[in-house]
């Protein structure tokens, strides 16, 4: 990230592929707050932010970079779900942005399926054609169990069809899933569901985060008091292994990675074209890791 003269409301978080790309800030926090795994907006109340706030920062960002001989080639706007704005902030913010920044290559959000389905596809039409056009899509899991045990607010028919509808709209999407998310009970049904949903909606990237079951999370609660067993270092790369190995993409290949800090090995390629290779690898890994063994704990990371 630029070190540039905008004063962010801590914490800022982005996903991995946007770390060289201009952060602005429409929303705070997020519009949903309740999944008991993550605290990543638990000490911020959901706001959108005032329009001419966000202008003036743009404008002084321009004139910052501009200063330095700086072209930004990616914009990402924050924070938790900020396609859960209103179109009244988003147009005038999208057409500042390719006012100021002409030479920006594309520009990325964070995306609920709730904030999708509420769009309507001409809307979603019209935010892309400004550029607007890579939306993250937290899925977590294709099981409608274990989405209703993390209280996603969202069902799998409703990240298939938001997948799809922001698809047909002109956006790339990339969508997460969590290993581990389901505990051991569910752990089966993690997998089938969630080959499922991305093989029928085929999103451009994938990409797996580890469960950690963070301090002061109801996730955390659950685990200690015993109602979540997590799974060890081996079964999370079983599961990753069989969700390549059962991923059959509908529409267009799918550029997987599994590269972030929660993942203990990165890796990644081009499905279905690489999938053979990635479950070797998995396969050998999974040999040579102790059982009973568990990924480390984030006290410990
Ligand atoms: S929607 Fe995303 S940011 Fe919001 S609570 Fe759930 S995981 Fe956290």
């Amino acid at each position: 990230m630029f070190n540039i003269p905008i004063s962010y409301d801590q914490p800022v978080f982005r996903p991995p592929s946007e770390g060289r790309s201009f952060l602005i800030q429409v929303t705070l926090g997020c519009s949903n707050n309740l999944c008991t795994y993550c605290d990543m907006y638990r000490s911020k109340k959901y706001q959108v932010r005032e329009l001419k706030t966000i202008l003036s920062e743009i404008d002084q960002s321009s004139e910052y970079f501009q200063g330095m001989g700086i072209n930004p080639k990616k914009i990402f706007l924050c924070d938790g779900d900020a396609l859960g704005a209103p179109m009244n902030i988003l147009i005038p913010v999208l057409e500042k942005i390719n006012e100021k920044f002409p030479k920006i290559d594309r520009i990325g959000i964070y995306a609920t399926a709730q904030n999708i389905l509420e769009k309507t596809d001409e809307e979603l039409s019209l935010l892309s054609s400004l550029k607007l056009n890579m939306a993250y899509l937290g899925m977590e899991s294709g099981s409608d169990k274990v989405l209703h045990m993390i209280v996603k607010g969202n069902t799998q028919a409703d990240m298939i069809n938001a997948s799809l509808k922001v698809k047909r709209n002109g956006f790339k999407l990339s969508t997460i899933a969590m290993l581990g998310l389901g505990g051991k009970k569910h752990s089966a049904d993690h997998i089938q569901e969630t080959i499922k949903v991305i093989s029928e909606t085929s999103p451009e990237y994938f990409s797996f985060l580890t469960t950690m079951a963070l301090p002061n999370t109801p996730y955390k609660r659950m685990v200690d008091r015993k109602m979540i067993e997590m799974l060890t270092t081996k079964e999370l790369f079983f599961e990753m292994r069989e969700i390549i190995k059962g991923i059959n993409p509908k529409l267009n290949e799918i550029v997987f990675r599994a590269n972030h800090i929660s993942n203990q090995y990165p890796i990644g390629g081009v499905l279905p074209q690489d999938s053979g290779e990635i479950v070797q690898a998995l396969t050998s890994w999974m040999e040579q890791i102790p059982e009973g063994e568990y990924p480390p704990m984030p006290e410990s990371m």
